[in-house]
């Protein structure tokens, strides 16, 4: 009897706190400060020592190589999930970093940009995340500023869903190569994922040129994330940031 009771008091701990940690927010109760506290799964979010964001700053400069894109197959499926609106890339396209292939898995978007450059926030951030054949991340991101529109994310946001109702097969071609700046130059440095449950191990290549969006761009991508969806910036601690 008491064993099953016990089995049962187990069952609904691990149910709850599966059910509890799904569900975060960037503000109030469930917020970043709190991430923490949601799950035991999320130990990294208050206790990890290499976080992403961060504010990018005495940057030294090294002898990276530069990132090889292969960006050959476009954009699948744009689905909003509740914290982003996001584009599956169909599988082919990659990027050789420490000489390793990271096959471009997705790409979401932030405002404001999560990471600063210098102290300063950017209207929208743009994250390319990829993953190696052993599951490690490296994640590009790309500043975006407000000015001209542009005619990339023209295309995306004629399907901008709205709210979380699952995926939608792309109707434009858009190839992620398209979404990147010109001039290549980028930050590197150690980090997590920013978002639940913040893992850490997370290449981070965040270019330094920025691309970008209209006002009315980043204003619909806005309505679409309930305003914002930027994690506040982490303590960089004792990594240093690399730039070529
Ligand atoms: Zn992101």
């Amino acid at each position: 009897m008491f064993k099953k009771n016990l089995l049962v008091a187990i069952a609904s701990i691990l149910l709850s706190s599966a059910a509890y940690a799904g569900h975060w927010t960037y503000e109030g109760d469930e917020g970043p400060e709190h991430w923490g506290d949601l799950s035991p799964d999320n130990y990294a979010c208050s206790k990890g020592k290499t976080q992403t964001p961060i504010d990018i700053e005495h940057e030294v400069k090294a002898e990276i190589h530069p990132i090889k894109f292969e960006y050959t197959t476009d954009g699948s499926e744009i689905f909003n999930n509740g914290h982003t609106v996001q584009v599956s890339v169909a599988p082919g396209s990659s990027i050789m970093v420490d000489g390793k292939a990271f096959q471009l898995k997705q790409f979401h978007f932030h405002t404001p940009s999560e990471n600063l450059v210098h102290g300063k926030p950017y209207a929208m951030e743009l994250h390319l995340v990829h993953a190696d054949a052993d599951g490690n991340l490296a994640v590009v991101g790309v500043m975006i500023q407000k000015g001209e529109e542009n005619p990339v994310l023209a295309e995306l946001w004629k399907q901008m869903p709205n709210t979380a109702d699952g995926n939608h097969p792309l109707e434009a071609k858009v190839n992620p190569a398209s979404l990147l700046p010109e001039k290549r130059d980028y930050y590197r440095f150690d980090g997590s994922l920013t978002t639940p449950p913040c893992s850490e191990g997370v290449r981070w290549l965040v270019m330094k040129d920025p691309i970008t969006a209209s006002e009315e761009q980043v204003e619909k991508f806005a309505k679409a994330v309930h305003e914002h969806n930027a994690r506040p910036v982490q303590p960089v601690g004792a990594r240093v940031i690399l730039t070529n």
